[in-house]
């Protein structure tokens, strides 16, 4: 056994010794994949978003979004393409009084009152991102340089599982940009660097893999393929849960130019702009932490304490 080898060994948990430590960062709430979150957890949630802002870079934006995004931004972005089976939709009951009186009454008879329910114009965030494209694509061509954001917003995937790491509800954050190809792999480059020296100054085991999104059915297999061939998607994996299966706690997206021509995105040099985004979860973060490390946080290695300024 190498060192490393002992390291890995000792870097995931079992599911039991999951459990155990569910029980001190989370309550129920009646849904696989969605608890309510204590202190203890939150703090270290709050702590590593503080962290993760020390890292950015000059002249970037910050946008705070709600959990909600226009279903015409999120269709429009070929999310029903590629993963139709995550997405979820606000719905309510429309129509007069009468209408919405009769089927939520459907439900106080024993009946089924969400057979009355349409879709509104909103979906649920599945991602952080979305919303920046349009916005960009509105203020005309992007400067010289590339433009730089950083974003955050509870996303939803409707993926439930008992798995401390799978969650439907989570938080992201993410720095994104926009400009020449060029500018995004050089963005890419250095994000991989820094968010892996993140990594190591939170104790965490981690590597950085090439990887595919999980795209829907099997035209879908194909677009993974076609991912991985051209590198477009890497991922800081931590061993959480297993070894052989560890888990993205950060992913490194090159677009291309598929967000630039959906919204029209031209570069001051008048090309069609590539985007590409580094996304954090926030949520997957903290729970590999806890794992890690314990969940008695005084006895955490000072390096660590001092990074998340518990000292
Ligand atoms: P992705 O857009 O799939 O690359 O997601 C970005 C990051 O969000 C991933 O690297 C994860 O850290 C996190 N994430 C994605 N799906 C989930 C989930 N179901 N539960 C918790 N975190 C997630
Ligand atoms: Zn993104």
């Amino acid at each position: 056994m190498t060192l490393i080898d002992k390291n890995l060994a000792h870097a995931h948990k079992s599911d039991e010794a999951l459990g155990e430590i569910a029980k001190v960062l989370f309550r129920p709430m009646g849904a696989d994949g969605v608890y309510a979150r204590t202190a203890l957890y939150e703090d270290i949630v709050d702590r590593m978003a503080a962290l993760i802002s020390r890292l950015r870079e000059p002249d970037t934006e910050i946008l705070r979004f709600p959990p909600v995004v226009s279903r015409h931004i999120v269709e429009k972005s070929g999310y029903l393409k590629s993963f139709p089976n995550l997405l979820g939709c606000v719905c309510s009951l429309h129509g007069t009084e009468r209408e919405i009186r009769a089927a939520a009454d459907k439900h106080e008879q024993g009946g089924d009152w969400t057979e009355t329910l349409k879709p509104a114009e909103l979906v649920l965030a599945p991602a952080a991102c979305y919303p920046v494209y349009p916005l960009v694509a509105a203020r005309g061509a992007v400067a010289r340089g590339g433009v730089k954001f950083d974003v955050a917003c509870d996303c939803f995937r409707r993926e439930p599982s008992k798995h401390l790491d799978r969650l439907q509800s989570f938080r992201m954050r993410e720095y994104v940009c926009i400009g020449t190809p060029e500018e995004i792999t050089d963005f890419r480059t250095r994000w991989v660097a820094r968010a892996q020296q993140l990594a190591d100054t939170l104790g965490l085991v981690q590597n950085v893999a090439p990887a595919s999104d999980p795209f829907f059915g099997r035209t879908g297999q194909m677009m993974a393929i076609s991912q991985l061939q051209n590198s477009l998607k890497f991922e800081l994996l931590v061993p959480v849960r297993s070894n052989e299966e560890p888990t993205a706690c950060m992913s490194f997206n090159y677009h291309q130019d598929h967000f630039g021509e959906i919204w029209d995105i031209k570069t001051a040099g008048g090309i069609t702009a590539h985007t590409g985004c580094v996304a954090f979860g926030m949520d997957r973060l903290a729970v590999a932490m806890f794992a890690q490390h314990g969940t008695d946080i005084a006895g955490w290695p000072a390096s660590i304490r001092r990074a998340l300024m518990l000292d």
